[in-house]
């Protein structure tokens, strides 16, 4: 064998021997390895767990919402119950009070009714009275219109049959008394009053002097009252 030979063997060897030794020594590297992988699914196992623990919170939270809402609109269920069943008492009994209101008012109704009916019986009555009353007034106006006529023709007729009576005034002294008892009349009535036995004026009723009593008994001219004024006689 040749030197070349054994140091082919040799090295043939050897790499065997640093084959096995690579070998060994690459195993606490896959140890690492294989240790990195178990961190990182730790990892992901701790990542997963830490969504699944904030999921289920999410999930409490919700059910605490949900049960709380329920309950709200359970409460607000009882509460338009209790608000339904109030109205609907309170209008029963707003209308229990127009019902008494109705029955008032349609007796009012019918009593006025009543009274209408009254009433208009009133008017026609009170309708035919005016008409009478009308047609008395309207007689009693044509017949006192006609009376008039009358008197005012006995008037005139009067009138003209005074002057003979006044014309029977002659003389200057019996046409001074004329005038006094034209003046006279204008102021009182009657002109002339009798004077009775115990010399009492009969139109003031005053007691004169006895003298006046004979001064008319003398028949010297007019004699007149010291009172009134009259004409006595
Ligand atoms: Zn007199």
């Amino acid at each position: 064998m040749s030197i070349i030979d054994n140091l082919l063997a040799l090295q043939n060897h050897d790499a065997i021997i640093r084959s096995l030794q690579q070998q060994i020594n690459d195993i606490p590297v896959r140890i690492e390895q294989e240790k990195h992988l178990e961190t990182r699914a730790h990892e992901d196992l701790i990542r997963v767990t830490d969504q699944l623990a904030s999921i289920q919170t999410q999930l409490d939270e919700l059910l605490v919402r949900q049960s709380d809402t329920i309950a709200a609109i359970d409460s607000m269920n009882a509460d338009i119950e209790v608000a339904v069943a109030s109205r609907i008492a309170a209008l029963e009994e707003a209308v229990g009070y127009k019902k008494r209101d109705l029955i008032t008012i349609e007796s009012n109704i019918a009593h006025a009714k009543e009274n209408l009916a009254l009433a208009e019986q009133a008017r026609t009555n009170s309708q035919k009275k005016y008409a009478d009353a009308t047609a008395n007034v309207k007689a009693y106006i044509e017949n006192i219109n006609k009376k008039t006529e009358e008197v005012q023709a006995k008037l005139s007729v009067a009138e003209e049959e005074r002057k003979a009576l006044v014309e029977v005034f002659q003389s200057p002294i019996e046409k001074r008394y004329l005038a006094y008892y034209e003046r006279f009349s204008k102021r009182r009535w009657p002109v002339i009053a009798h004077i009775s036995s115990n010399s009492v004026c009969e139109g003031c009723h005053m007691a004169l002097p006895q003298a006046k009593q004979q001064a008319v008994r003398k028949a010297e001219g007019i004699v007149t009252c010291d009172y009134c004024g009259r004409i006595v006689y």
